[in-house]
C-alpha cells in the first residue's frame, strides 16, 4: 500500500481542501458536511493526478485498491450494487481542479451500465426508455471522452435515427430506436479502431479516471489555463458520485440556478430547468430550457424547497451561488454549488447588496470583486439615440455591445483577427474547442443554449458581449450564411450585437460609453475610506482631467507636456524652435510657444482646481517632432527630378541636415528627458515660465492651482541641481513680473536605475519622486519598451520565462527592488518625501498592491483605470491589514 492517501470520502473533506480535493470535490464535501441533500461519493485527489502524470500516465501504487474500497463503502451506504442485477448503483466521474475551469475538462456519467445491467435498470425503474437512454448516453460520453471517438459521429447516428423514424424530440424515441442507436454506437467504436466498450463496470471506472487525469493535458485545458493564468501543476481531482436521475418522467427534472442574477446582480433566484431531463441537457443547449420562475408553477413544492436551500447555501458561503440540482421522482438533490461567475456589474451590485444585508463586511465586499474585471463596466453600449434595425433577439448573456464581420468558424475568426479584422463569431452553440475563436471575436452570437451555456459562461468571464439562444437565426455552415425570415446574412457582412439587451442588429452602429452604477459609486466610496494610496490620473488635456475627477482621481500624477507639442497646429511652432539657427531665432520661436503652453497649463490647473498637477518637462528626443528622414530624402529626390525651384530644394536639404544631426542610434538612451533641458535650457525655461504664469493668473482669479514640476530621466544629482536652478529662476522671474508667489514642488522621475541607486542624494533637493516604471523597466531589464512586446516578449511568455510582461505588471523582484531601495533611501533623508508611480503598471491591480506594500503615496494611471485603481488600492490594504483574501468570481 502507498503511504499516500489518494481517496477521500465526502465526509472526510471540507471547503478548505481545494488544493487536494479540487474545487468541486471540496465543495461536495462541504455540502455533505452542512447537511445538504448531496448524492454520496468520494474524491480521488489532485495529488493522485500529479503522481499519475509524473509517473508517465501510470496509476500510482495503492490508488486502485483505495478506489475499490471506497466503491464498496458507497454500495453499502446506498444499499445499491455497482454492476448488480437489483438496486443498481450508477456513478458519475467528473474532473475538478483547484480553480474552476468551466467546460474545459471531462465528465462521464452513468458508469456501471452494460448490456446486462441496462436491462436491470429498465426493470428497476419500470422505464425501459430511460434505461436505454442512460446506456446510450454512457456510450456517447465514454466513447468520446475515454475512447477518443468524435462526439459528432455519435450525434450523427442519433440524429439520423430521429430523422428515420420522423421524431423531433429526444424523448419521442422508442426503445427499439434506442437499441438500434446503441448497436450502431458499438459498431462506431469498433470501426474507429478504439478499445471496445468495457462491459466490466470497474474497468469502466478505472478507464474513466485515467481519461480525466489525461484531460488535464488536453489542448483546450492548456489554452484555458494559459488564458486564466492557472498553474499547469495543479492537476485535477476526480469526483466519483452516485447518479441520480432527472429523466425519470414528468416528476423529475434538472436545473441550474444562481442565487442572484449573474448578469445584473439582482437579488432573485435566476436559472433554468428542464423537466424529464438530465443536467447536461441544460448546458448542452439541445433543448432550450425554461426560466426557473416557471418551476414554481410546474413543481411548486420542489421550487419552494430549492428556494429555501438556495438561501441557506448563500448564507453559508456568504457568496452568490451557482447551483445544479436534480429532482428524481419528487426528491430534490443538490448536485453542486459553487461561487457563481458573474459580470463585473453583477459582482459590484452583489457585493454592495450583501454588505448592506449584513451578510458580509464592507472589506469582504471590496475583496469579492476582481478589480481587473471592473474595466468591463466601462464597456461600450449601443447608443440609445441611434436608429438601429434589430433583426433578431436572443438571451442577453453577457453585457456590452460590439460590431464586426460575421464569421462562422473559430479558427477563421482567429486568423482574421490576426489580420486586423473585427469579427462576431456566430455558432449554433460553442464548445470548449471554440476557445480561440471566442478569444479572437469582439462578441459571440449563438442560436441555441441558455444563460449557462458554454458561450455565455466563457464570454461573461472574458467581459465580451454575447447573445445566446437566438433561435430566430438559422445557421447554414455549408453556405456560410444565416437567415432570419427572409433576410440572409453572409459571412463577411457586418452586424452588431447587444449582449445587454440580447439584440442582433444589422450593420455597424454608434456606441456610447457607459455610466457607473450607484452600487459602483458606493463600493468605490467604501474603498476610498479604507485605502491609504491616493489615486491620480495621467492626463494631458482638460477633457481627460475632467474625466479623471469624475472617476475619482485626486490629482494628476503625470501630464506629458510633449503631447501639447504634438498638436498639428502647434507642430510648426515646435519645428521652428528646433530648426532655429541661433539663440535669437530660438527665443523668437519659444516666445510664440509660451502663450500656447501657458493656456494649456491654465486650462488643466483650472479643471483640477485645488488638486495637485504634476507637469513633466519635455521628455522625448526632438527628432520626434520632425519629419521622417527617409521620406524627406525621397521627397528631395522627387523635387530634383521634377525640377522644383532650387530654393525649395535647398530648404528641404537644410531640414534633412538638421534631422540627420539630431538622429541617434539609440534615441531612447539619447538626448531626451532632462538631457534636453541641459542641451536646450531655453525650452525648459519656457515651460517653467508658462507653468508659473498660468498658476499666477489662476491665483489672481481666486483659484488654487497646485503645480508640481517634474524632471524626467534624471540619473545624476548635478543634473537636478542645474535644472532646479533653472526652474527657480523662472519662478523668480514670474514672481517679479506678476507679484504673485506660486508654491510649487520640484521633483524627479525615478526612471533610471542610477536614480534609484542615488535616491538619498536626490532626496536632498527633490520635493517628490515619481517612478516612471515604463523607462525604469526598460533600463533595468535592458528591454526596448517599443520593441519587446512585438518581438521576443511573446516567446518569453510562451516559454514561461516571464509569467507576465514586466511592462504590464511590475517586475517585483528586479524593478521592484530598485523601487524599494529608492523609497527607503529617499525617506531616510526626507521621511515625508512624496512618492508615486506613473508608469503603465500604476493602473494594474497586482502592481498597485506592490506600490501599497512599498509605501508609495499615490498611483497614477490613465483615467479609465481609475475606478480599478481605487478598488485595487483598498484591496491591497485589506489583504495586508485585515488578512482577507480575494475570492474573485468574475472569470
Ligand atoms: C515612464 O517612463 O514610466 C513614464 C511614465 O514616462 P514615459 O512613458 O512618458 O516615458
Ligand atoms: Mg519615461
Amino acid at each position: 500500500m502507498s503511504e499516500k492517501k489518494y481517496v477521500y470520502h465526502f465526509a472526510e473533506g471540507n471547503a478548505n481542501m481545494k488544493m487536494l480535493l479540487g474545487g468541486k470535490g471540496a465543495n461536495l464535501a462541504e455540502m455533505s458536511r452542512i447537511g445538504l441533500p448531496v448524492p454520496p461519493g468520494f474524491i480521488v485527489t489532485t495529488e493522485a493526478c500529479r503522481d499519475f502524470i509524473a509517473q508517465g500516465q501510470q496509476f500510482p501504487a495503492g490508488l486502485k485498491e483505495e478506489v475499490q474500497t471506497a466503491m464498496k463503502q458507497l454500495e453499502g451506504e446506498l444499499g445499491r450494487c455497482f454492476g448488480g442485477e437489483n438496486d443498481l448503483l450508477l456513478i458519475s466521474v467528473r474532473s475538478g481542479s483547484p480553480v474552476s475551469m468551466p467546460g474545459m475538462m471531462d465528465t462521464v456519467l452513468n458508469l456501471g451500465l452494460n448490456d446486462r445491467t441496462v436491462e436491470a435498470l429498465a426493470k428497476d425503474s419500470g422505464n425501459e426508455t430511460f434505461a436505454l437512454d442512460c446506456y446510450r448516453r454512457l456510450l456517447t460520453m465514454f466513447g468520446d471522452v475515454v475512447l477518443g471517438v468524435e462526439h459528432d459521429k455519435f450525434a450523427a447516428i442519433y440524429d439520423s435515427e430521429k430523422h428515420r423514424v420522423g421524431v423531433s424530440f429526444d424523448y419521442q424515441l422508442t426503445p427499439d430506436s434506442l437499441r438500434r442507436i446503441i448497436n450502431d454506437y458499438k459498431d462506431l467504436i469498433a470501426a474507429a479502431g478504439a478499445h471496445p466498450f468495457p462491459q466490466d463496470p470497474m474497468e469502466q471506472l478505472f478507464m474513466s479516471i485515467f481519461a480525466v487525469f489525461n484531460s488535464w493535458q488536453n489542448d483546450r485545458a492548456v489554452i484555458y489555463r494559459k488564458l486564466h493564468k492557472i498553474p499547469d501543476d495543479y492537476g485535477t481531482a476526480v469526483n466519483i458520485q452516485a447518479m441520480v436521475f432527472g429523466n425519470m418522467g414528468e416528476g423529475s427534472g434538472s436545473g441550474v440556478a444562481f442565487s442572484r442574477n449573474p448578469s445584473t446582480g439582482e437579488k432573485a433566484l435566476y436559472g433554468e430547468y428542464l423537466l424529464n431531463a438530465q443536467g447536461e441537457d441544460i448546458v448542452a443547449g439541445i433543448r432550450t430550457p425554461k426560466p426557473i420562475s416557471l418551476l414554481k408553477e410546474e413543481l411548486p413544492e420542489i421550487y419552494d424547497q430549492f428556494a429555501e436551500k438556495s438561501d441557506f447555501i448563500e448564507k453559508h458561503y456568504k457568496n452568490m451561488q451557482d447551483m445544479e440540482f436534480t429532482v428524481e421522482r419528487g426528491k430534490l438533490w443538490i448536485l453542486q454549488t459553487r461561487n457563481g461567475k458573474r459580470t463585473a456589474a453583477a459582482s459590484v451590485r452583489i457585493a454592495v447588496n450583501m454588505a448592506e444585508e449584513g451578510l458580509i463586511s464592507k472589506e469582504e465586499a471590496i475583496m469579492s470583486v476582481d478589480a481587473g474585471q471592473l474595466s468591463q463596466l466601462l464597456h461600450r453600449q449601443i447608443d440609445p439615440q441611434a436608429e438601429v434595425q434589430v433583426i433578431a433577439a436572443g438571451l442577453p448573456a453577457s453585457p456590452g455591445a460590439a460590431s464586426g464581420t460575421v464569421v462562422f468558424d473559430s479558427e477563421q475568426a482567429h486568423q482574421m483577427t490576426k489580420n486586423g479584422a473585427k469579427v462576431i463569431l456566430v455558432r449554433t452553440e460553442t464548445t470548449p474547442d471554440d476557445i480561440q475563436g471566442i478569444v479572437a471575436a469582439q462578441g459571440i452570437l449563438t442560436s441555441r443554449g441558455g444563460m449557462t451555456s458554454h458561450a455565455a459562461v466563457v464570454a461573461r468571464g472574458m467581459g465580451k458581449c454575447c447573445v445566446c439562444g437566438c433561435e430566430a437565426i438559422k445557421i447554414d455552415y455549408i453556405n456560410k450564411v444565416f437567415t432570419v425570415d427572409d433576410l440572409t446574412i453572409k459571412e463577411g457582412d457586418t452586424i452588431s450585437i447587444d449582449g445587454t439587451q440580447g439584440h442582433v442588429v444589422l450593420g455597424e452602429v454608434p456606441m456610447v460609453e457607459p455610466e457607473l452604477s450607484p452600487e459602483f459609486m458606493q463600493l468605490s466610496k467604501w474603498a476610498d475610506d479604507i485605502r491609504t494610496l491616493s489615486v491620480r490620473a495621467n492626463a494631458d488635456n482638460p477633457a481627460d482631467a475632467a474625466r479623471a475627477i469624475e472617476l475619482g482621481a485626486t490629482g494628476i500624477g503625470l501630464c506629458r507636456t510633449e503631447h501639447m507639442f504634438m498638436d498639428p497646429q502647434r507642430l510648426p511652432l515646435v519645428q521652428a524652435m528646433i530648426l532655429a539657427e541661433n539663440a535669437a531665432q530660438r527665443q523668437e520661436a519659444l516666445g510664440k510657444l509660451l502663450p500656447v503652453q501657458q493656456q494649456d497649463f491654465y486650462d488643466i490647473f483650472k479643471t483640477m482646481d485645488g488638486l495637485p498637477v504634476t507637469m513633466r518637462l519635455l521628455d522625448p528626443p526632438l527628432h520626434e517632432f520632425l519629419p521622417d528622414a527617409t521620406k524627406l530624402a525621397v521627397e528631395i529626390c522627387t523635387m530634383e527630378f521634377t525640377k522644383a525651384p532650387q530654393s525649395e530644394i535647398d530648404e528641404k536639404k537644410r531640414l534633412l541636415d538638421i534631422i540627420e544631426t539630431l538622429a541617434e542610434r539609440n534615441p531612447m538612451l539619447g538626448n531626451r528627458g532632462c538631457r534636453l533641458g541641459i542641451t536646450f535650457p531655453e525650452i525648459y525655461e519656457m515651460q517653467a515660465e508658462a507653468i508659473f504664469h498660468a498658476a499666477a493668473q489662476l491665483c489672481k482669479e481666486g483659484c488654487c492651482p497646485v503645480p508640481e514640476i517634474e524632471i524626467p530621466l534624471i540619473s545624476d544629482n548635478r543634473e537636478l541641481t542645474y535644472i532646479r536652478k533653472l526652474i527657480l529662476r523662472a519662478k523668480d522671474k514670474v514672481e517679479k513680473e506678476t507679484g504673485i508667489v506660486v508654491e510649487c514642488k520640484i521633483g524627479v522621475m525615478i526612471e533610471l536605475p542610477r536614480a534609484a541607486l542615488i535616491a538619498d542624494e536626490l532626496a536632498v533637493q527633490a520635493d517628490f519622486f515619481c517612478f516612471g516604471t515604463n523607462d525604469l523597466t526598460q533600463a533595468t531589464l535592458g528591454f526596448s519598451r517599443d520593441d519587446a512586446e512585438g518581438t521576443f516578449m511573446p516567446a518569453y511568455l510562451e516559454k514561461k520565462i516571464f509569467i507576465e510582461s514586466p511592462f504590464i505588471v511590475i517586475d517585483r523582484t528586479g524593478v521592484g527592488k530598485l523601487m524599494q531601495m529608492a523609497v527607503d533611501n529617499g525617506r531616510s533623508v526626507k521621511p515625508d518625501l512624496l512618492i508615486g508611480i506613473c508608469g503603465e503598471q500604476g493602473g494594474e491591480p497586482g502592481s498597485i498592491e506592490f506600490c501599497h506594500l512599498t509605501g508609495l503615496d499615490y498611483v497614477s494611471c490613465s483615467p479609465f483605470r481609475i475606478p480599478i485603481a481605487r478598488i485595487a488600492a483598498a484591496q491591497a490594504k485589506i489583504k495586508h491589514e485585515h488578512d482577507i483574501e480575494g475570492d474573485f468570481n468574475t472569470h
